[in-house]
């Protein structure tokens, strides 16, 4: 990735230090290192197979997101989204790869190894055109406490207020369960009358 297309795409001029970390981290002993890239048509399409690059060069996981309506300036447009397959076959046409069995069902990447051996792996999160939110198992707590039971909830849960508050163990339980009963089916991105949320991903968590 070129310096100035990451800071335009992350708002920092930071691409050294970020692999700088990258080296701290593997030098720490950390592993594995994955490095999510989220691939934006007419910005970053033309780095797919230099990720790919990267990963096998770098020994990392390099995880392709598909563009999410998750951004916080609402630009959005489904247009934009690289499906998960497309990104594959731009990879498989310089490296052969074979899938590596899922972890878990609630695991989000499709992943994939180089069928030469040589190390790295890489992933696709396919939200968009492969939804995979049946087997979703996951809530996220925000920093400032409130639960939110899909990255793409119009609601959240005051958790905060609750244990700040004095709440028993057993209603804290309660709560819990009655939250996690309100998980949405799917994130909903593909149908009618679809809103984002108000909230961007950096407020979210990850
Ligand atoms: S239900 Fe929401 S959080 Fe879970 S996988 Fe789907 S979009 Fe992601």
């Amino acid at each position: 990735m070129k310096t100035a297309k990451f800071a335009l795409l992350t708002g920092r001029d930071a691409l050294s230090r970020v692999l700088e970390g990258i080296e701290a981290g593997r030098a720490a002993g950390l592993g594995p290192i994955k490095v999510n890239c989220v691939v934006i048509r007419g910005f970053n399409e033309d780095e797919v197979v230099d990720f790919a690059d990267f990963a096998r060069s770098h020994d990392l996981t390099v995880r392709f997101i598909e563009y999410m309506p998750l951004d916080g300036k609402k630009d959005w447009d489904r247009t934009q989204v690289v499906s998960g397959a497309e990104m594959l076959g731009m990879i498989r046409e310089r490296y052969a790869l074979v899938p590596v069995e899922r972890a878990s069902r609630s695991e989000t990447a499709t992943r994939y190894r180089f069928a030469d051996g040589a190390p790295g792996e890489l992933g696709f999160i396919t939200t968009i055109t492969e939804p995979f939110c049946d087997g979703c198992s996951r809530l996220r707590l925000t920093a400032d406490g409130r639960l939110r039971t899909c990255l793409f909830s119009s609601r959240s849960h005051d958790l905060k207020f609750l244990v700040r508050g004095g709440a028993s163990d057993d209603e804290i339980r309660q709560f819990l369960i009655a939250t996690v009963a309100t998980k949405e089916a799917g994130h909903g991105i593909n149908e009618p009358g679809f809103t984002p949320s108000a909230e961007t991903m950096a407020s979210i968590g990850g």
